[in-house]
């Protein structure tokens, strides 16, 4: 490549993402020095609208709900380390799906993994299905039932892999073949693994959306939510939607998410290696029932695991054989905090039947799996030995 300066080169980095590699891009991309003053971290730009210099003579900014500079840079950051062509952020990652879904038309049917984020199931069932679209929730770790489930109404199909919280896989390149044969779009929610684990555009998602509050920022202090497009129709129809319902992610959280993207890979590193450790320890423990986990060979899709993801995330479940004996331990951990959400730095642990899953009906969180003994593992990114030593002192208990 010619040699380009500096600023050149910042500037460019979102074409030359091809050929930089990860890391570099998650640092770099879409950020350029401050032109005002050569800032390496690029301002919250807190400002609602823009002066401009006469009548239709602005520098591209005219009123911030349309266009600001922060969350530019965040949206073409995450665009380059999705791998799409454009990136959207909204106020959460529901509102990011909000958005995906404006795609959509009365009539129109959506095939939908069953044991989807709880948030997303109600979203999709209590207010969608007022606007007359239709649900069919299958089993996407079965490739025949994705195929089975598709109409000649079907629009949509909207992954979730690995799953909230028994982390089942759908086989993201088999299941987008089926969806493409029949014109049928792809959603994939990437948010429990991020694009350090999984790169869905790469095995054909038309469309990547994420809760940004989770990996992606990282430190458990931004509420936020990105689409990233590849096809021209849809990146034309999101830019309009942001604006138009105006669901717009603010510029103090496109900074923090920035911030968070940076770490990105060290971070996940991280992650895997702390969750891999915690599942194996689980795994051994004689009281525990049963560890949900992808890089155990005990899990039903390890191979597609090693197959499709770069490490196994941060995610564990566990069952324990009763609610009680889940009480205790969610009670008994000292340095693992009970609370909802997942992704950050600190070792998160709670009770998906009743805290993200309790808008689901109990029949179908059986039918999903999300049982009452079952307890989900957000691993941080302590040391390992104190991790460890935290689980088995409250296991101690049961
Ligand atoms: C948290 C989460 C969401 C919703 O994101 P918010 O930022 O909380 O609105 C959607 N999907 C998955 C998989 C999540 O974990």
């Amino acid at each position: 490549m010619a040699r380009l300066t500096r600023l050149e080169y910042a500037a460019n980095i979102v074409k030359l993402r091809d050929e930089a590699r990860f890391s570099t891009i998650c640092i770099h991309a879409g950020q350029e020095p401050d032109p005002s003053t050569g800032a390496i971290i690029t301002p919250i730009y807190q400002t609602s609208t823009y002066v401009q210099d006469g009548l239709g003579r602005h520098k591209g900014y005219e009123y911030a709900r349309t266009q600001n500079p922060t969350r530019a840079a965040l949206e073409a950051n995450i665009a380059a380390i999705e791998k799409g062509k454009a990136g959207f952020a909204f106020a959460s990652g529901m509102a990011a799906e909000g958005a995906v879904m404006t795609l959509l038309q009365s009539g129109d049917h959506v095939v939908v993994t069953d044991n989807t984020y709880g948030g997303t199931y109600r979203l999709f069932e209590r207010v969608l299905r007022k606007y007359q679209l239709d649900f069919s929730y299958v089993d996407s770790s079965n490739l025949e039932e994705i195929e089975g489930a598709i109409r000649p109404s079907t629009k949509l199909l909207f992954l979730e892999s690995p799953t909230n919280p028994t982390l089942r896989l759908t086989d993201l390149r088999g299941a987008c073949e089926i969806a493409h044969a029949r014109n049928v779009v792809v959603v994939v929610d990437n948010t429990f693994a991020s694009r350090y684990v999984q790169r869905p555009i790469e095995f054909g998602a038309d469309l990547v959306v994420h809760s940004t509050t989770k990996f992606l920022n990282g430190h458990s202090d931004s509420v936020g939510g990105i689409v990233v497009a590849v096809k021209d129709e849809h990146i034309e129809w999101l830019r309009f939607i942001q604006n138009a319902e105006g669901a717009i992610l603010g510029p103090m959280d496109a900074w923090l998410v920035l911030r968070g993207t940076k770490t990105l890979t060290i971070r996940m590193e991280r992650h895997n290696a702390n969750a891999m450790a915690l599942a194996e320890f689980l795994a051994a423990h004689p009281k525990v029932t049963r560890v949900h986990y992808p890089g155990l060979p005990s899990h039903p899709q390890h191979a597609l695991a090693r197959k499709q993801m770069c490490g196994f995330g941060g995610l564990i479940s566990v069952q324990l054989g009763s609610l009680d004996k889940a009480r205790t331990l969610l009670e008994g951990v000292r340095l693992m905090s009970l609370a909802e959400s997942l992704g950050g730095v600190e070792t998160l642990i709670s009770h998906p039947a009743t805290m993200t899953h309790a808008s689901v009906p109990p029949e179908r969180r059986q039918a999903i799996g999300v049982t009452d003994d079952l307890v989900r593992i957000s691993v941080g990114i302590e040391d390992i030995e104190d991790l460890r030593d935290d689980l088995a002192q409250a296991l101690d208990h049961l």
